[in-house]
């Protein structure tokens, strides 16, 4: 099992972000840490201590809680659950919130053993463009700091296809990252969300974005640049030293099953899934009454398959065929053999020891690629029976 552990809290809110945070005001913090280690209680007395491999401090901004909090919750998460002796323990944390030492030891004798930072570019305009609370000089120092007192495994997260950034600028950034030797790189290209400040500005005129040609090259040129300096690129978005790959993500990857808690974090579990509220009021209130979970809906054959595909895909090893058929019944191949050969011909697809997987051209228009399989699917699974396991309750 793994867990999720939602923090919805941020200093300031980004310019692109479209995440469920806030910034806290009066007693939020606290009203929430209540619910939280109230929930994970209520899971691990209705689940009874399951095995648990991984922990992952997303949001938000997790570093934003004391380290004294990641602690109790790490505890009561090791009192509820069978927590793995080797269990990877992931928190996200912005360099301006964790950038000292105290709080940055009292992680680490927390249990945290890898941290994610979010840097997202080395270019100081960049950085104040995004809204960004933190300098690029700053994040440097905080990484490096981290690395002196014991954190071995460090990823740092980037975007590209950013405002007025071109293929040089991007270059220049990745060969600075790698020069201070993260573990793991998460790159992702600048999506412009409805209803943020960027899309506005994006809308209006006032902000230019570089255009696909450009973006195509970003995706490209890193990704081989990065693969040359030894790391490997095992998701569309994510690259690992060999031995470094996040074992969070790759198991929600695989369709392990996992656990969310927090407001607006999902889960799935049993073939069902179910979403806790957003607002911390009525999320404090659901676990107060015990209902976190009531919601949850069976997972139908279609979703299921169509997320098999799209997660599956979109990781470097690509689709195991023989998943597909043991989930449907049915071919992968056969049942799309002809958009396979045009991919194919394309140099989009490859297909290899019973793997279907997308080239890096293909990765770069995986969303395209996706619809066409999902469209073919649609018409092949019509009718099909859920395939949601029998005789399950509410999880
Ligand atoms: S720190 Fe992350 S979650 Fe918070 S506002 Fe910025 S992008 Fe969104």
């Amino acid at each position: 099992m793994l867990l999720y552990i939602h923090v919805p809290f941020c200093r300031s809110k980004c310019g692109y972000c479209a995440f469920h945070s806030e910034v806290p005001r009066g007693d939020a913090v606290q009203v929430y840490l209540d619910a939280l280690l109230r929930e994970i209680a209520l899971w691990g007395d209705r689940l009874g201590r399951v095995p648990v491999s991984t922990v992952f401090f997303g949001g938000g901004t997790p570093s934003m809680l004391p380290h004294r909090a990641v602690a109790t919750v790490l505890d009561r998460i090791r009192k509820a659950f069978a927590v793995e002796r080797a269990a990877e323990i992931s928190l996200e944390a912005n360099p301006e919130s964790v950038g000292t030492m105290d709080t940055l030891s009292g992680l680490l004798e927390a249990g945290v053993n890898r941290l994610s930072m979010g840097f997202q570019s080395m270019d100081p305009a960049t950085l104040k463009l995004l809204g960004r609370p933190h300098s690029a000089r700053d994040a440097v120092r905080v990484f490096e700091l981290a690395r002196t007192l014991g954190f071995g495994n460090i990823n740092l997260d980037f975007i590209w296809g950013l405002p007025n950034q071109r293929l040089k600028l991007w270059l220049e950034d990745l060969r600075a990252i790698v020069k201070l030797g993260p573990e793991h790189l998460s790159c992702y290209g600048l999506t412009v969300e409805e209803e943020t400040p960027l899309e506005r500005d994006v809308r209006a005129g006032r902000i230019s974005l570089p255009d696909d040609g450009e973006q195509g090259k970003m995706f490209i040129y890193g990704a081989e640049y990065l693969e040359s300096q030894g790391y490997l690129h095992y998701e569309i978005s994510n690259f690992a030293r060999m031995g470094f790959q996040c074992r969070h993500n790759t198991g929600y990857w695989e369709g392990a099953e996992y656990l969310g808690f927090g407001p607006a974090a999902v889960s799935t579990l049993m073939g069902r899934r179910w979403t806790n509220p957003c607002d911390l009021a009525a999320y404090a209130g659901a676990v107060r009454t015990g209902t976190v979970g009531h919601e949850a809906e069976v997972l139908s054959l279609h979703e299921r398959v169509q997320e098999l595909v799209m997660l599956r895909l979109r990781t470097t090893r690509g689709l195991r065929v023989k998943a597909y058929r043991e989930l449907t019944g049915r071919d992968f191949i056969k049942d799309n053999k002809s958009l396979i050969h045009a991919l194919h011909r394309n140099r989009l697809v490859r297909l290899r020891n019973g793997y279907l997987s997308l080239t890096r051209n293909g990765l770069l228009v995986s969303n395209a690629i996706l619809e066409r399989f999902f469209s073919e699917m649609e018409t092949r699974l019509a009718g099909q029976a859920s395939g949601a396991p029998a005789g399950q309750g509410t999880p």
